[in-house]
C-alpha cells in the first residue's frame, strides 16, 4: 500500500531567490495539503545527519555546506501516493534532465542547488518528517 505523506524542503537557493511562495503554490495546485511546516536554518551537523545515507558520495561535504548555508522551509505534505506523486512534481535531480513544468525545471539552479528535496520512499518520508517535527507540530 502506498503512503499518504511525503517530506519536502525548499532549499537555500530557492528561499534566497524568493521562490517559497511560487513553490508552495505549485505544491497546493498539484493536490498536496501541508500538514506541518517550519522556516529554519540547519547546522552543518544537522544537514550531515539528514543526508547521512550519502556520506560516502563525493558531493556529501558540499551538500552539507550548501544545505546549511541559509534558511530552508521544511514541510510534510499529504496526498494519496504522496511520495511518487511528489517525485513526479519535483522532477529529476539534475534540472537539465527535469521535465517541463516540474519544480526543479522551473526553479533549480544546478544539480546541487536544485530548489527542493522530496522523500524517496514511504519509510524515509516518515523518518524525515520525524527528524524535523514533533507530534505536536503535525496535523
Ligand atoms: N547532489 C549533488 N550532486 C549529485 C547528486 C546529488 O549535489 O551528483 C545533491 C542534490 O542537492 C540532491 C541531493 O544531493 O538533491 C541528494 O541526492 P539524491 O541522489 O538523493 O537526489 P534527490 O533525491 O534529491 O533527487
Ligand atoms: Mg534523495
Amino acid at each position: 500500500m502506498t503512503g499518504q505523506i511525503t517530506f519536502t524542503m525548499i532549499k537555500p537557493d530557492a528561499v534566497e531567490a524568493n521562490n517559497i511562495g511560487p513553490i508552495l503554490a505549485m505544491i497546493n495546485k498539484a493536490g498536496f495539503t501541508i500538514t506541518a511546516m517550519k522556516y529554519m536554518r540547519l547546522t552543518k551537523e544537522q544537514a550531515g545527519q539528514f543526508y547521512a545515507v550519502h556520506k560516502e558520495r563525493p558531493f556529501y561535504g558540499e551538500l552539507c555546506d550548501y544545505m546549511s548555508s541559509g534558511p530552508i522551509v521544511a514541510a510534510v505534505l499529504k496526498k494519496d501516493n504522496a511520495v511518487s506523486d511528489y517525485r513526479k512534481l519535483i522532477g529529476a535531480t539534475d534540472p537539465t534532465k527535469a521535465e517541463d513544468g516540474t519544480i526543479r525545471k522551473v526553479f533549480a539552479k544546478s544539480i546541487a542547488a536544485n530548489a527542493v528535496h522530496g522523500s524517496d520512499s514511504d519509510e524515509n518520508a516518515n523518518i524525515e518528517a520525524n527528524f524535523f517535527f514533533s507530534q505536536l507540530e503535525r496535523f
